[in-house]
């Protein structure tokens, strides 16, 4: 296994299916320009090739599926049954839900078994100044029909001062009546937050949530695995609740996180802009292909970040969030 001096290693590995996305959010968006041109990105054969080499190479066991908007992506009918096939412990897949509907047969015949849905508002008004599109209804739809097929579900929910500080609780309220775990993402100083006051002004910190769920719950601190990114809360004969606390507890000492842009580059590090093209690599056989990915890894690793994360320009559907 391939370490650093932290002891850090890869095992859990984000792929962006596409740079594409159907919303364009205030917070991860300056608006809601292409990124990359379609021709630019992998194929889905090519992403599965990667996906397994990182597995034998990097020993990567968990995967998410992200972007851009995995469901968007055309790529995602040919790239899932067969990903799922892989010797992987956990795929999960990141989405904004806007297709869940119709995509929701797609994922369950795959065998998916987990999904995260990002929604930051239960208003719909409020929903489509934060996504700048989109509706709340279908996203809704999308959500209830995963569910019923079985599937486990978390919600992403970004707390703003200024735009969704009020669904806080009504959020919460919402997934524990569902049994989902919802889970507060601290705004992180990515894209054009970064160096700008926006982020500054809308910045909402662990212990303000916690400060607002107290007003109404009783809850305990609960164990979460070694290398999560989000602390995690029991609220007794209700359910769970996590905050991943970039800033106020970030965790980048215990992360495993690699990721893969649509463009065939890897990241070691969130809070890093340098990548590593893999594409060469993903023509090559496989006794050529192990020792140009392994090296590739051992300087991919040497960009994490020792202890905080301290923001990046990179926009995180270009890297998958
Ligand atoms: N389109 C999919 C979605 O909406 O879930 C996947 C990609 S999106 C970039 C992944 C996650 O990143 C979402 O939960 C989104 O809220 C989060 N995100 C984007 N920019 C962020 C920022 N500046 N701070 C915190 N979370 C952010």
């Amino acid at each position: 296994m391939i370490t650093d001096a932290h002891g850090r290693a890869f095992r859990n590995l984000r792929i962006s299916l596409t740079a594409a996305c159907n919303y364009a959010c205030t917070y991860c968006v300056p608006d809601g320009k292409r990124l990359l041109p379609a021709r630019a990105e992998l194929s889905a054969r090519d992403m599965v090739r990667a996906v397994s080499l990182l597995i034998d190479v990097a020993g990567i066991d968990k995967l998410r599926i992200t972007g851009g908007e995995p469901l968007l992506s055309p790529k995602l009918d040919a790239f899932l049954p067969q990903v799922m096939r892989l010797p992987l412990k956990d795929v999960g897949l990141t989405t904004n839900g806007q297709l869940l509907a119709r995509k929701a047969e797609l994922l369950v015949r795959s065998g998916l078994k987990r999904i995260n849905v990002s929604l930051d508002t239960l208003d719909g008004a409020r929903f489509r100044n934060i996504a700048r599109t989109g509706d709340l209804d279908s996203v809704l739809a999308g959500i209830d029909a995963v569910a019923a097929a079985g599937m486990k579900v978390k919600i992403n929910m970004v707390p703003m001062r200024t735009a969704n500080r009020d669904q806080i609780l009504p959020m919460l309220d919402f997934c524990l009546d569902r049994g989902f775990e919802l889970r507060y993402i601290e705004l992180m100083k990515m894209g054009h937050l970064n160096g700008n006051t926006q982020f500054q002004r809308d910045f909402v910190g662990m212990d303000e949530i916690l400060e607002l769920i107290d007003s109404r719950y009783e809850f305990a601190r609960t164990d979460a695995p070694f290398d999560s990114t989000a602390v995690r809360f029991d609220i007794p004969g209700r359910g769970t609740f996590g905050i991943i606390a970039n800033e106020s507890e970030p965790f980048c000492s215990s992360c495993t996180r690699l990721r893969l842009s649509s463009n065939g580059r890897l990241y070691g590090c969130l809070s890093n802009a340098r990548s590593h093209d893999i594409t060469p690599i993903l023509e090559s056989a496989d006794d050529e292909a192990r020792p140009a990915l392994a090296a590739i890894l051992t300087r991919a690793l040497q960009d994490k970040q020792p202890l905080r994360f301290s923001g990046e320009v990179t926009v995180m559907k270009f890297i998958g969030g």
